[in-house]
């Protein structure tokens, strides 16, 4: 339970029986314990849904932990360039940087206990924990990235270990591998009761604006994400720019340091210096935990993008739904399972593209109002934390009781 929010403060938002098959499902898992793994607690997706699923395992009478895993400079370097290379870019990763990922996952598994009946293991950084699984224990591998075209080298050296897994979890059927393990498909999802996603008066909105000192007199196109090139801050500004000749309008950049992510200051001093003769770029470098500010940005902006060239999945794009903002995406990864083209939004392929679209919803404001409502009914459907609850427990249930 995180601020008085449990189980039962879901039921008015998620679609109709969702609670009720989440206590049922849970009825069945009684006693049993779960561990999770990642290797940051502040900034990206996957610490984003960690904060709040696992207290909500907790209150079902699952018993749940998280620990995350303690690296060197060197080790998120590498995992870094793995992250890139398992998402198609080529890298050189030197027998340095391999060894430094084996021993960093080593002294990590000797200070973890690994006694949960399941343990689920997010990403690249911990996978090679596995060979500490004993016979009596589950272990799931869930990959949060796009690896449907990865750099075989690296997909290799890690297959040895993802091997060992009993199952893989993926956010797409088309990143499924072939592998000799079973694979599920689960989406990602949102909370709406976070301070990310939870209501919030006009003034509170405003008050972060003028912090920023943001205009509120002209429409303001917002893309928040990492500092990462896979993110495309660069052609999000290009695009605003083609945008500008023809519409007032401010851009937001909103971005913050995950500490597993050694590149994310150097994409910053190059977004910077992309923006720099504009008084209407806002680059605003938040702190990791700046949800309000982040709530407050996407529910004051006229326009959304999330205009990645790759993407796992894209929690954005979710969390500017449930808004009610219709967003403009890059034609990749999860983002393509969120925006249904023309009706919850609009996926694009080029800068040009995505300038187009922008004009579009900033010139239709009607059109864009209309989509923004059918945004937030789907993302209530399909992206909410209590359907994703539901698909760990009927997982669990398969696995465990099998
Ligand atoms: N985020 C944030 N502050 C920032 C940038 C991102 O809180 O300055 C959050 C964002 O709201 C989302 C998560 O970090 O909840 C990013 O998840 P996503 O799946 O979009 O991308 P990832 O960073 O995991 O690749």
């Amino acid at each position: 339970m995180i601020n008085n929010i449990t189980l039962e403060s879901y039921k008015k938002i998620a679609p109709k029986g969702t609670i009720d098959l989440a206590y049922s499902l849970a009825k069945r898992l009684k006693g049993k314990s779960v561990l999770h793994v990642n290797s940051t607690r502040l900034g990206g997706g996957v610490s984003e849904m960690l904060h709040r699923l696992v207290p909500v395992f907790n209150d079902l009478g699952i018993k749940t932990h998280w620990k995350v895993m303690e690296g060197t400079l060197l080790f998120y370097q590498t995992s870094k360039s793995f992250h890139n290379a398992l998402q198609g870019q080529k890298q050189d990763i030197t027998q340095e940087m391999f060894a430094e990922y084996n021993r960093i996952n080593q002294k990590n598994a000797s200070k973890i206990s690994f006694d949960s009946e399941l343990t689920i293991i997010h990403d690249p950084q911990p996978a090679g924990l596995v060979y500490k699984k004993s016979k009596k224990t589950k272990w799931l591998w869930r990959c949060h990235i796009d690896i449907s075209r990865p750099q075989w080298k690296i997909w290799n050296f890690l297959k040895d270990y993802i091997s060992q897994y009993d199952g893989l979890i993926f956010s797409l059927p088309s990143f499924a591998q072939k592998l000799n393990i079973p694979q599920f498909l689960i989406y990602p999802s949102i909370d709406p009761l976070s301070d990310k996603n939870k209501d919030l008066s006009n003034e509170e909105i405003d008050s972060i604006m003028n912090k920023h000192n943001i205009p509120q007199d002209k429409a303001i196109i917002l893309q928040v994400s990492r500092f990462d090139r896979f993110k495309d801050p660069l052609g999000v500004i290009e695009a605003y720019k083609l945008v500008k000749k023809y519409n007032d309008c401010c851009l937001v950049l909103a971005g913050s340091e995950a500490t597993d992510d050694p590149e994310g200051p150097q994409v910053l001093r190059e977004v910077k210096e992309a923006a720099a003769q504009d008084k209407d770029i806002f680059i605003l470098n938040l702190p990791p935990d700046a949800n309000v500010e982040i709530n407050a940005l996407q529910r004051k902006a006229t326009v959304i993008l999330q205009k990645s060239t790759k993407e796992g999945f894209g929690l954005t794009v979710a969390e500017a739904m449930w808004k009610g903002k219709p967003v403009i995406g890059g034609a990749v990864g999860g983002i393509t399972v969120q925006i249904i083209y023309g009706q919850t939004g609009f996926t694009v392929n080029s800068i040009e593209g995505c300038a187009f679209r922008i004009r579009y919803l900033l010139n239709n404001p009607e059109i864009s109002a209309d989509m923004g409502q059918k945004a937030k009914e789907y993302t209530r459907r399909n992206f909410l934390i209590t359907r994703h609850l539901c698909d760990y427990l009927a997982l669990m249930v398969y696995l465990l009781n099998a």
